[in-house]
């Protein structure tokens, strides 16, 4: 419904504070027009999932070679030439546009440069960079954030966009209905609104009718992308791609009182820990290597990539070696939500853990099997025919090669594990020019979007291309937004 009167009015509406809404925003307000950021979360929690990411962002070396690289990551889900022909063009002035602003880009300097698919064509095309001497602890998100603070782009906090208003006649976006302390704000936007609030990492209602194999999942990002504008987008006639990609699963603890995950250090082996470990399904049974060594979620399968199996609920069972050998969570504070906003003391010995009830525990492996609602007597030979492949040091069964030890006497404990993601991919279907389309190809005019919400992700993903393709798409959705006619 188009108001009779509009509360606030700017040229560009840009909805999400993220890395993609500060690409669009200051590149719309150095092109000369009026720019309003809206953002769903408080002051000092703005930022999304690019506050807490690695930090890390792909300047590819080479258009050529980008467009080869990201043809192979699509695989059968392909994009069109046209979207890879920008994507990759742009993805290369990253470094050129951060340092053009006063920014510091720095090459990551660890050994594998880190191609995550390096048998594809075009992989050396990969470079990572970040902002200043080190990265992780949100150093490039605090350069970006200071892009637009320095610019006096103002930003309305705790504001989310709740609808876009749509012309009935032409189709146009007008603008955008939010809330704000609970009441209405109609925001009008004179050239138009770019949509950059994220994926749908904390909708579980999405996640059980998108993503593939896991019947809920949480988050290591920002608890405030809800899916919100795909909600939005969809009511003004857009289409959505790319839906059932995202960067996961990985394996972690979610427990009622935080919003986001835990990361446990002996799981993906970030720290190898003395003790006997297993991971086990509902049937009590290993269901792959501990490491999960994943490319971002993906393993393969048949000569094609699928998402790492999640036979929820998992748990983590182990001895109490490994209890006794420190925290199992990792609270090192580089990156993840939990380690950088929520900044949870686990305790060094478990105890508060194990009090909470997040960690279980029992005598003996039947009553543990018991207590976490498994088959006593499947889980009790699950654990010994590991302890047995452990003491010859060969896992018959997943070739794990890291932690090989037997469960010690007892007493013994589990984690429920819970899948976890960095992010989704899917949203509304964008086009060359970020202008969010309609199933026929048609653009919604004067509504662009850009980031992870609809990102070109649509299989495989290269990591640090998420914050790459904030950064180009952001600039695109810009230019072209600003282009527009200005209508009061
Ligand atoms: C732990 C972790 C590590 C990662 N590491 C990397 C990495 O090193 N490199 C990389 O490229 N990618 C990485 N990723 C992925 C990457 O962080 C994201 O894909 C990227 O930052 C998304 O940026 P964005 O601007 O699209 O969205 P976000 O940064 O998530 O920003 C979206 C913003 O929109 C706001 N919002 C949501 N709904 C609304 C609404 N209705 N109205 C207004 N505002 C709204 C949110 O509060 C948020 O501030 C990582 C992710 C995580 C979680």
């Amino acid at each position: 419904m188009v108001p009779e009167t509009w509360d606030e009015v700017a040229d560009i509406v840009v909805v999400g504070f993220g890395a993609a809404g500060v690409a669009a925003a200051v590149t719309a307000f150095e092109l000369g027009a009026d720019v309003l950021i809206l953002e769903k979360a408080p002051e000092g929690q703005e930022g999304g999932n690019t506050r807490v990411a690695g930090q890390g962002y792909l300047n590819t070396s080479s258009p050529e070679k980008a467009a080869t690289y990201l043809k192979a990551l699509c695989g059968p889900y392909t994009v069109p030439d046209e979207m890879v022909r920008v994507w990759s063009e742009e993805m290369c002035l990253n470094n050129d546009w951060l340092t053009s602003l006063g920014g510091d880009p720095q090459e990551h300097q660890h050994q594998p440069v880190g191609i995550e698919f390096p048998d594809l064509p075009g992989a050396d095309c990969v470079h990572k960079f970040h902002d200043g001497p080190t990265y992780g602890y949100s150093h490039t998100w605090n350069r970006f954030e200071s892009l637009v603070k320095d610019r006096s782009i103002p930003v309305f906090y705790e504001t989310p966009g709740r609808e876009l208003i749509q012309d009935g006649t032409t189709g146009d976006i007008l603008g955008i209905r939010v809330e704000q302390g609970g009441k209405p704000l109609f925001i009008r936007a004179r050239k138009a609104v770019v949509l950059t609030c994220g994926g749908f990492e904390n909708n579980q209602e999405m996640i059980r009718n998108y993503l593939p194999g896991v019947p809920y999942c949480y988050t290591s990002g920002s608890p405030y992308n809800e899916g919100d504008g795909i909600s939005m987008a969809l009511a003004v006639g857009a289409n959505l791609w790319h839906m059932n990609n995202y960067a996961g699963p990985s394996m972690a603890l979610k427990v009622p009182a935080f919003a986001t995950t835990f990361s446990m250090q002996a799981l993906h082996f970030s720290k190898v820990m003395a003790g006997g470990m297993i991971v086990v399904g509902p049937d009590g049974k290993r269901f792959a290597d501990e490491n999960f060594k994943t490319r971002h979620g993906k393993v393969p399968s048949n000569g094609t990539w699928q998402a790492q199996p999640a036979p929820c609920p998992m748990h983590m069972v182990f001895d109490q070696a490994l209890m006794a050998s420190g925290p199992l969570y990792d609270k090192t504070p580089s990156h993840g939500w939990t380690q950088i906003v929520e900044r949870y003391d686990w305790s060094e010995d478990n105890s508060n853990e194990l009090m909470q009830g997040w960690i279980k525990t029992a005598d003996t492996i039947a009553d543990l099997a018991l207590s976490i609602g498994l088959d006593a007597d499947r889980l009790s030979e699950t654990v010994d025919r590991w302890n047995g492949q452990a003491a010859a040091g060969i896992d018959e069964d997943f070739h794990r090669k890291l932690m090989l030890m037997p469960f010690d006497g007892g007493p013994y404990y589990a984690v429920e594990l819970s899948p976890s993601m960095l992010n989704t991919q899917g949203g509304p279907q964008r086009n060359e020019k970020a202008q969010i389309l309609r199933p026929d190809g048609t653009p919604i005019p004067r509504l662009y979007s850009a980031g992870e919400l609809g990102s070109i992700y649509s299989y495989l993903y290269q990591g640090t291309g998420n914050i790459g393709e904030c950064l180009a798409f952001g600039r695109i959705a810009a230019r072209n937004a600003v282009a527009e006619l200005s209508v009061s």
